[in-house]
């Protein structure tokens, strides 16, 4: 029998969604599958003067809603299904935040820390002239993900803007402030997270000071460490791919923010400030009030699931959490907020620079934190009252919740429109 794709295994939330909900089975139909996805191989001049060439791939999974959204990686794992599940992701994680959006998402199988930073541009750029009919503001547009940032999407701004003619800020988002970034996209991730769980404190059954333990101390990972011992809480234990470190009175932030910095691993502050070593592993089990997986997919599984002693897990991180490992957290009154919503501060942001670049009126930072707030509010506030009116995990909430929307909007063009082609 042949191996479920990764698409495939993101598809079960959809049908435990529309288990819930009464959902055409046109509309269910249209959302099992990717819009298009298109394949490219990208040749560059390598820096000793060789070619080389790359796989890439840019998936449009429904442009229902909206242009489609969705940031680019560049991983030397990355695969067609894979894209697909991500866009997949996408176009649910817009539909929860109802930001005027589909989803998309793309990818090149590189691993970006073998080249040098002449050919990284060249490779960005070879991106964007592959795609580039695919892409655009109206259309499809792209952001940074894993292992691409915002010097990656400056040149990709730049390429697009040469091939149309003319300059086209909106094409992209998460660029450099100078080329028309937004204030506030840095931590966005972080914040909307931050907000939504700082909203549903007392539901949560949260109290007091909290004990957060962070899996990823990266982009994700370092700001909610932040934005929680602004407010007092401990962080406990933290870990990143160089291994783990945990203090039960609270780990020293500035330590682990200096030892990211001059030696890229949080393992560097070991035996100062009280903060001992623990193996990777063993993060998800300590004793803690919230546990954010900010790092992988598939981080918590049967295998860990049961070890887990936190009452709320933030899913900052994209599929953190695999379906059977979901079942064992329900059973065990652990409540997940789910990446669709919980990591969907970043994209909100998005959303607000690809206005600012359409209007060509720039906002200040207090604004966008405060749009923030209101979006992950509103939409926090009405998926955890869908959870508690239907007895249903907040995954599933969160996807019926979008799945309504979704519904609404494929109904709403008709039968005879050229997205039922
Ligand atoms: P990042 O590359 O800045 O950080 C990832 C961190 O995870 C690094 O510290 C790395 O050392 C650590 N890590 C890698 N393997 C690990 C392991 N086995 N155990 C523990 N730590 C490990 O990435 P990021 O931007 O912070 O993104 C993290 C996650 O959040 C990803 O799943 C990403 O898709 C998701 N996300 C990020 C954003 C964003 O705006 N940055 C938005 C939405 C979702």
């Amino acid at each position: 029998m042949p191996e479920d794709s990764l698409l495939d295994s993101a598809l079960v939330r959809l049908d435990e969604a529309a288990r819930h909900i009464n959902v055409d089975a046109d509309v269910i139909e249209k959302l099992k599958y990717p819009r298009e996805t298109t394949k490219a191989r990208l040749m560059i001049r390598m820096d000793d003067g060789s070619r080389k060439s790359f796989l890439a791939w840019r998936c449009r999974y429904d442009d229902t809603r909206g242009p489609t959204k969705g940031g680019i990686r560049f991983h030397p794992d990355a695969s067609a299904d894979e894209v697909e599940m991500l866009a997949f992701w996408m176009t649910f994680k817009c539909a929860v935040m109802n930001l005027p959006y589909g989803g998309g998402k793309g990818a090149v199988q590189v691993d970006p820390r073998k080249l040098s930073k002449a050919e990284l541009e060249r490779l960005s750029r070879s991106y964007m002239q592959a795609f580039s009919r695919i892409i655009g503001p109206d259309r499809d547009i792209p952001a940074p993900d894993v292992y691409t940032n915002a010097m990656i999407m400056g040149w990709m701004a730049d390429e697009y803007s040469q091939i149309v003619g003319h300059a086209s800020p909106a094409v992209i988002t998460g660029k450099p402030l100078a080329l028309g970034g937004s204030v506030g996209r840095g931590d966005a991730t972080a914040r909307g997270g931050y907000y939504l769980v700082r909203h549903l404190f007392a539901e949560l059954g949260l109290k007091g000071k909290l004990r957060i333990a962070i899996q990823g101390f990266g982009n994700a990972g370092q700001h909610i460490a932040s934005l929680f011992a602004a407010d007092g809480h401990s962080i406990v234990a933290v870990s990143d791919s160089g291994g783990a470190v945990q203090a039960s009175g609270g780990l020293s932030l500035a330590a682990l923010l200096a030892a990211k910095q001059e030696n890229n691993s949080v393992i560097h502050t070991i035996g100062k400030d009280g903060h001992e070593a623990l193996s990777a592993d063993q993060l998800v089990g300590v004793e803690c009030d919230v546990l954010v997986p900010a790092a992988l997919e598939n981080m918590i599984r049967i295998d860990n699931a049961e070890t887990i002693k936190a009452r709320v897990v933030l899913e900052l991180a994209n599929g953190p959490v695999t379906h059977d490992a979901d079942e064992i957290l329900a059973k065990r009154n652990v409540v997940v907020l789910p990446d669709i919503l919980a990591n969907a501060g970043g994209v909100t942001v998005s959303y607000f620079e690809w206005v600012q670049n359409k209007q060509g009126y720039y906002w200040e930072l207090p604004e966008i934190h405060e749009k923030l707030r209101v979006i992950m509010e509103r939409e926090g506030r009405a998926i955890w009252e869908l959870a508690s009116s239907r007895d249903v995990t907040v995954r599933t909430a969160a996807y019926v919740h979008a799945l309504s929307r979704l519904a609404e909007a494929i109904e709403a063009h008709g039968t005879q429109s050229y997205f039922d082609s």
